[in-house]
């Protein structure tokens, strides 16, 4: 490791750290949050505003985190909190129909053909669990084909070989999800449609779906090689099975009707979550209206959720669809390329091996010289590089995601101040990842 590896000390956030782990697991709500890959203090954010969060000690970042993906239009835009204080204002749940969660999922039908019906939930591990569910009703099989490095949320049975903090902590296989649950699963390597081949001609008519990340970010980001997600299409109808496209992470980021809008193949039910929440809990499941006919109380498929449609998610989910036009998208992907450009200079100037791998806004930097294009591609960057270049941003006001297996995240919000502040964080950065050593 670097001696830039903790440069400056966070002693606000370190006294919260401390304060939390009396009362949680590890000190956070979500492993990731830990800093476990890079090490240090997690910093503990107070307030966000546009670009920028601000930590307990008073410190400014650029974030390229975005609450792993929400927070699209940046923090706080004004036409978000006011959608959402109106609502507040009429109640925060009633457990009835009401007429937010109408009109979000009719903003989402209209913005992804596929999605003849939509179902509510609260969280991406709702929406793909219920999918799988669904999945397995409707098909009366119980095999489901997963992808090694694709996280779909901490379902039981999806649990394994997943990306995410499942591999930023190098964990093989959860304890506490049992054979029986796992069992059913069968992890195939990414874009690897002779694998997807040879588990259909082994279990014949016993796979419910195959599912897997409409353009993974949970390895870093591994684009799907052209042609593989239509082969998994082709290959679930030619033999029954359904196939499931989990956008919980592209969904309404990466275009106006997320990565079916770049890649045009229909699926059979997909997955939603972060963006369309507007930083509130919210997600989604849907797809073929006869699929989702099967779902209660249309059909036997039981799901249900006391908060799910909650309408202060719905309003900010809402509002924040409704901002996303053309032009969002358009500013998405220029700010993207920008980043991307400035640090990919930045790590060559100072010869470091690395790629950029990107799938339209959404991007991550591998430090290797080769393709990724699997998981096993993914594990083999040199991620001491990361842990050093992680530090240096930090210490110089810009947020990264704090593992080399995640996706960062753009906002519509960076403006040139933000982007001339991560310019200029960049060389030393790049430096401390030139000289760190492996541990
Ligand atoms: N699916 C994908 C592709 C994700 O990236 C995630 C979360 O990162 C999930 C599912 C789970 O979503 P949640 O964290 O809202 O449960």
């Amino acid at each position: 490791m670097s001696e830039l590896a903790y440069p400056y000390e966070a002693p606000a956030s370190q006294a919260l750290f401390d304060r939390a782990a009396a009362v949680t697991p590890g000190g956070v709500n979500s492993p990731v949050r830990a800093f476990g890959a890079v090490g240090g203090t997690p910093r503990f954010m107070v307030s966000g505003s546009g670009p920028y969060l601000t930590d307990a000690d008073g410190r400014e970042y650029v974030d390229l985190v975005c609450s792993w993906g929400p927070m699209i239009l940046g923090h706080a835009h004004p036409e978000v909190v006011a959608a959402v204080q109106e609502a507040v204002a009429r109640g925060t749940s009633f457990g009835t129909p009401g007429e937010g969660e109408v009109a979000l999922a009719e903003e989402m039908v209209a913005r992804v053909a596929p999605l003849e019906r939509v179902r509510l939930v609260s969280s991406g591990t709702e929406a793909t669990m219920s999918a799988i569910r669904l999945a397995r009703g409707f098909t009366r099989r119980t095999k489901v084909v997963k992808f090694a490095g694709c996280y779909h949320g901490h379902v039981d049975s999806l649990l394994a070989s997943a990306g995410s903090g499942v591999a930023t902590f190098a964990l093989p296989d959860t304890p506490g999800v049992t054979g029986a649950q796992a069992g059913d699963t069968i992890v195939l390597p990414y874009n690897d449609l002779d694998a997807v081949r040879a588990a259909f001609a082994a279990h014949p008519g016993e796979i419910a779906c195959v599912i897997t990340e409409a353009s993974p970010g949970n390895m870093g980001v591994v684009p799907p090689l052209p042609g593989f997600n239509q082969g998994l299409k082709d290959l679930c109808a030619e033999h029954g099975a359904l196939y499931i496209s989990d956008e919980v992470m592209t969904g309404f980021r990466t275009s106006r009707a997320g990565w079916y809008g770049v890649d045009g193949v229909v699926p059979d039910l997909m997955t939603f979550g972060k963006v369309m929440g507007g930083g509130f809990p919210a997600a989604a499941f849907g797809g073929r209206a006869d699929v989702m006919a099967h779902l209660a109380p249309a059909g036997p498929v039981y799901q249900a959720g006391t908060l799910s449609g909650n309408p202060v998610a719905t309003a900010a989910g809402l509002a924040q669809l409704r901002l996303l036009d053309d032009a969002a998208y358009e500013k998405l992907d220029a700010v993207s390329e920008r980043v991307r450009s400035l640090v990919s200079e930045a790590l060559s100037k100072e010869g470091v091996a690395h790629r950029v791998q990107n799938a339209s806004n959404m991007f991550s930097v591998f430090f290797t010289d080769r393709p990724v294009r699997t998981y096993e591609d993914a594990r083999a960057q040199e991620s001491f590089r990361f842990t050093a270049f992680f530090h240096a941003m930090l210490a110089n006001g810009v947020y990264l995601p704090p593992s080399s297996f995640e996706s960062w995240f753009v906002s519509t919000a960076l403006d040139e101040r933000a982007l001339e502040r991560i310019a200029d964080a960049l060389p030393a950065a790049a430096r401390a990842a030139a000289e760190a050593m492996a541990a």
